[in-house]
């Protein structure tokens, strides 16, 4: 078997690869590769950084201060990625964690947490999000780890909103379009889903997005889902509909 088939570890780093270039690792990725992936000198494993698309790498030396790496060859080249994000409002620890987790195989680009005004909880650890999504993404293959954008309040995220960015709002009062119908009329482009808390979005809330441009309220059926749940459907039926599970020929 190939190295590449063999390499059982992939591994998100932050140093530009090139062949020939050698790495150290910190100290806690260095504790995985030896401790829990049980990697040992000698073995080849996998490198992406976002930007200079997967290599095949060489493991040097294990020491705990910082494993060596050489990178060898280039597997894969960076290619495009789908330009999708998640707006969120922070949920429950084991139910955001899972939100981060989704989002990163879902092939989100950013996770943005929203606070909404039934959001009950005050703060987010987005750094434990972002491990979690470091995690996801070695673990899934994607060339990227998605950004952790710092949480920001829903009118704050709305007023700044970018030109040409459709906002798909999750809208549980069923006065949203089913989104497929929605998603499947939009033109390519980039795109980000809007999920609410456990309390759902106020009135206030609803009335102001209905009335911005970029906005659309869509549906996900006749049954109150779990946020986690509607997050998760709704980005499986964007990369269906508008992402990158079309076959290739269908455009970005
Ligand atoms: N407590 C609220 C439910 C909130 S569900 C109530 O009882 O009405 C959490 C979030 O998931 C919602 O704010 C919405 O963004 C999304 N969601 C859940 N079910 C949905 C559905 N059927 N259609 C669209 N969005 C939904």
């Amino acid at each position: 078997m190939s190295d590449s088939l063999r390499a059982r570890t992939r591994l998100f780093v932050a140093q530009p690869l090139a062949a020939g270039a050698s790495l150290m690792l910190e100290r806690p990725q260095t504790h995985y590769l030896a401790h829990v992936m049980r990697v040992a000198a000698g073995e080849a494993v996998l490198l992406f950084n976002g930007r200079d698309g997967e290599w095949l790498g060489r493991v040097d030396a294990l020491p705990k201060a910082g494993a060596r790496l050489t990178v060898e060859s280039r597997l894969r080249p960076q290619a495009p990625e789908s330009d999708l994000w998640l707006l969120a409002a922070p949920i429950k620890r084991d139910r955001i964690d899972l939100v981060a987790e989704k989002a990163a195989e879902l092939g989100v680009s950013r996770l943005v947490p929203v606070f909404t005004r039934r959001t009950a909880m005050t703060r987010v650890n987005t750094e434990r999000l972002a491990a979690h999504m470091v995690e996801a993404a070695e673990q899934c293959g994607r060339l990227t780890v998605p950004e952790m954008a710092d949480p920001v309040a829903l009118d704050k995220a709305l007023a700044g909103w970018p030109t040409g960015r459709v906002l798909l709002f999750l809208d549980e009062s069923g006065g949203g379009c089913p989104m497929a119908e929605v998603v499947a009329a939009l033109p390519d482009g980039p795109a980000a889903v809007l999920v609410g808390p456990e309390g759902g979005f106020s009135d206030d809330e609803r009335r102001l997005l209905a009335g911005l441009p970029f906005a659309r309220p869509v549906g996900l059926g006749p049954r109150i889902l779990r946020a986690e749940t509607a997050a998760i459907v709704a980005l499986a039926l964007w990369q269906a509909l508008k992402g990158d599970w079309r076959r290739p020929d269908a455009g970005p």
